[in-house]
């Protein structure tokens, strides 16, 4: 009987960048990680970072021995496309492109970002305002061969990209399905108001989201366990497990063949001095992925 090896789950964190862009791959590569998740620059200052050749070397030697292709770079919160404020809104376009550039030279296939959020402008004015943001951007960075994502938002505040309908519709306002995608986050999703919590909750999600977005759209998940509850609109991770979407849901998606070839990456707190949760939730993932497991599930 013809036997095939079988293939390593995309499974990977967010790992710190600290004493260079390339300690990430290092430390991905310890846990065992085939996906990660890193910020280029700093995630809470508009201070621009400029990547050297050295960088950009050690990167790629990184990617080359670590074998970790499956990379996503997530853009700094302070960026608001959607922005009322015209410097923040200008300051938020340069560091996007930034981003994008950056990306592009480190060969990072995807470039995670948050729709924005409109303040007190409207659903509307924030949309077409991200829309024609992301066309120009793309139109002057044209080289760009990272995917911009779009990530499912939890719909705090006046957040965008918390309905599906809502990121189909940037989606195909900004016409360039080459260059978008998107990235859903359980915990934001969960949070939204999209039940995953029961085999029956999860396919009605998922069906969902393939009829109105497309799962032919979806790139990355961020997979998270939320601290808030279901509805509440509220962004708080959890770890694997132990907050209010449970442990069901994350075996339904290790197993769903649908999403085999999408990098699950964790995004939940890893604070030195502690348990290390990277390890822990990482390996409960890896344990609903098992044959048996899935086999079960689907029975
Ligand atoms: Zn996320």
């Amino acid at each position: 009987m013809k036997t095939t090896a079988p293939k390593r789950p995309l499974v990977g964190a967010h790992f710190s960048v600290s004493g260079g862009l390339h300690k990430a791959l290092e430390s991905a590569s310890e846990y065992g990680c085939t996906a990660m998740q890193i910020f280029t620059a700093n995630a809470r200052t508009w201070k621009p970072k400029k990547l050297t050749a050295d960088d950009i070397d050690a990167f790629a030697a990184g990617c080359e021995q670590t074998g970790i292709k499956e990379i996503a770079s997530h853009t700094a919160y302070l960026i608001n496309l959607a922005a009322p404020d015209p410097t923040v809104h200008e300051r938020s376009c340069a560091a996007l492109k930034e981003e994008l550039n950056r990306s592009t030279a480190l060969s990072i296939p995807y470039v995670v970002l948050h729709p924005g959020s409109h303040k007190d402008s409207g659903m509307d004015v924030g949309m077409e305002k991200i829309t024609d943001s992301i066309r120009r951007i793309f139109d002057e960075v044209s080289s760009c061969t990272a995917r911009l994502l779009l990530e499912t938002t939890a719909g705090q505040g006046s957040g965008i990209g918390h309905t599906f309908e809502q990121i189909a519709e940037m989606l195909e306002k900004i016409g360039m399905p080459e260059k978008t995608g998107v990235c859903l986050d359980t915990s934001h999703i969960f949070a939204a108001g999209y039940d995953i919590r029961t085999p029956k909750t999860y396919e009605r999600t998922l069906a969902e989201f393939d009829r109105i977005v497309g799962l032919d759209q979806l790139s990355v998940i961020h997979i998270n366990d939320s601290k808030s509850d279901f509805g509440s609109r509220v962004d708080r991770h959890e770890h694997i497990g132990y907050g209010k979407i449970g442990i069901d849901a994350f075996g339904c998606i290790m197993c769903d063949p649908r999403l085999s070839k999408i990098p699950k990456i964790l995004e939940t707190p890893n604070p030195k001095g502690e348990k290390d949760w990277d390890k822990i939730n990482l390996q409960t993932l890896l344990s609903l992925t098992s044959r048996a497991k899935c086999s079960k599930d689907r029975s």
